[in-house]
């Protein structure tokens, strides 16, 4: 199979079938990394004493949702914190911050326009039959009042200003009104994902370094970056699905769906005296244009280096949106890096920024465009040539940890049989 990430791991460790990582580790875009102030080098481990910042590739990853069995196998394998979510919404506008979800807190807003989404309430969902888009699904779930404020700046920034061009979806995402969100409870390994990622990896024969590059699907031969081949009966793939097409070269019929990239900033600092306590706050007319932080130290103090964990320090992700493989060029990643750490300053979140490290996740969120039947046909092609899409990216279906666990564990315990 291809990938050692959560879903990877999960095939790995039930069914030992030999997995094909391109990276040196474990846990793909969870994977957890060490920093320590003013060392270059990121650590796959926690130093001796603790003495450096514990941060994620993607940001914080928290585990949420997830089915009962998913969850009972998981608790099995390493031990978890269970967090009550504190998350916010910052309207820089009006100088507010309100507790989200914001349709469940409209009167947090003032009474004016509490007033006029109360009147808006009424019309919610007229309409919603023939909408094609998410913008459009946007405005008849939340009346004009909560849209102008908040759901549209923000979704134009988080879909990095697709969402008048894609379809609707993560409708669990923004509850209606009354309703308490996805994650309003998640869990966190106490050991950390990396501790969670070494305890599967322990039980799954990984190789790591090995790039695929191509894939031929006649003779169901694996091309490597590095030269060497292997053949397959049955692939397993966790591969982005606009790119396992390519390798393959199956015929879609139809141009892939898009794509958003997400730069994340993982900072660690002095704490500010306005610093949040939140887990994290949606934000969506922050001056240099993130659309959310996300504080690891408020979630546990055990993200911090030993010696900071009084208060003293915060450990914060950082996360904007581009459109699929627009990456900034690095001139641009500096300017980026310091207009965020001007505005944190500026709000006095932090004080001095001790580490500060970019990390590029290409293949963030996937969308759909309406109408599209891309994703079904590649699935589809995929299938007739013995290639078997699994998880979040491989089936191009928005899910968490858990839920991609769960697909890895079902296609790991479909080949035991
Ligand atoms: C910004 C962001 C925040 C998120 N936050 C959360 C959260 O808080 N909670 C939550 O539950 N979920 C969260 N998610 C979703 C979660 O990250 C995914 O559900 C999960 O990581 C999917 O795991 P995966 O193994 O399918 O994919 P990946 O983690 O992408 O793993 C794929 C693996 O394949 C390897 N690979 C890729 N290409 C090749 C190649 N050519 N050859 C060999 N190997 C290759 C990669 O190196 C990687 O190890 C978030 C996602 C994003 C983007």
């Amino acid at each position: 199979m291809i990938g050692a990430g959560v879903t990877g791991l999960a095939i790995g460790s039930v069914s030992g079938v030999p997995i094909f990582e391109q990276s040196d580790g474990p846990g793909g875009i969870c994977r957890s990394y060490y920093l320590v102030p003013g060392a270059e080098d990121p650590l796959d481990h926690a130093p001796p004493g603790q003495e450096a910042y514990r941060f994620e590739v993607g940001g914080g990853h928290w585990i949420f949702g997830g089915d009962p069995v998913t969850i009972s196998w998981l608790e099995g394998q390493v031990d978890f914190r269970v967090h009550e979510r504190r998350a916010v919404v910052r309207l820089g506008s009006l100088g507010l911050t309100v507790p989200y979800p914001l349709q469940a807190h409209a009167e947090a807003i003032g009474a004016e326009l509490a007033q006029a989404v109360k009147s808006e309430i009424a019309g919610y969902g007229e309409g919603i039959d023939g909408i094609t888009t998410l913008q459009d699904w946007l405005r008849v779930s939340f009346g004009a009042t909560l849209c102008e404020l908040f759901f549209f700046p923000f979704h134009d920034r988080y879909t990095a200003g697709m969402s008048r061009s894609i379809a609707p979806q993560d409708d669990y995402k923004s509850p209606a009104a009354g309703g308490r969100g996805y994650n309003s409870t998640f869990r966190y390994p106490i050991c950390g994902l990396d501790g969670l990622a070494a305890r599967l990896a322990e039980r799954c024969d990984i190789r790591y370094g090995k790039r695929l590059v191509g894939i031929d699907s006649d003779s169901r031969v694996l091309l490597f970056a590095d030269g060497s081949e292997s053949g397959y009966d049955q692939l397993l793939s966790t591969l982005p699905l606009h790119q396992a097409s390519a390798m393959a070269a199956v015929d879609t019929e139809e141009p892939p769906d898009p794509y958003t990239s997400v730069l994340v900033l993982n900072i660690g600092a002095e704490r500010g005296p306005a610093c949040p306590d939140a887990h994290w706050q949606y934000e969506p007319d922050s001056s240099s244009g993130f659309h959310r932080i996300g504080f690891y130290s408020n979630v546990d103090p055990d993200f911090l280096p030993a010696g900071c964990r009084n208060g003293s320090h915060v450990s914060m992700y950082v996360e904007r949106a581009f459109i699929g493989g627009q990456s900034p060029s690095p001139v641009e990643i500096h300017g980026y890096i310091e207009s965020v750490i001007d505005e944190l300053q500026t709000r006095e979140y932090i004080g001095r920024a001790e580490v500060v490290d970019p990390s590029w996740v290409e293949v963030a969120y996937t969308w759909r465009s309406p109408g599209s039947r891309w994703r079904e046909r590649a699935l589809q092609a995929l299938t007739a040539t013995g290639i078997q899409q699994v998880g979040r990216y491989g089936r191009w279906h928005f899910q968490g940890i858990a839920d991609s666990i769960r697909d890895g564990l079902q296609a790991g315990e479909a080949l035991q049989t």
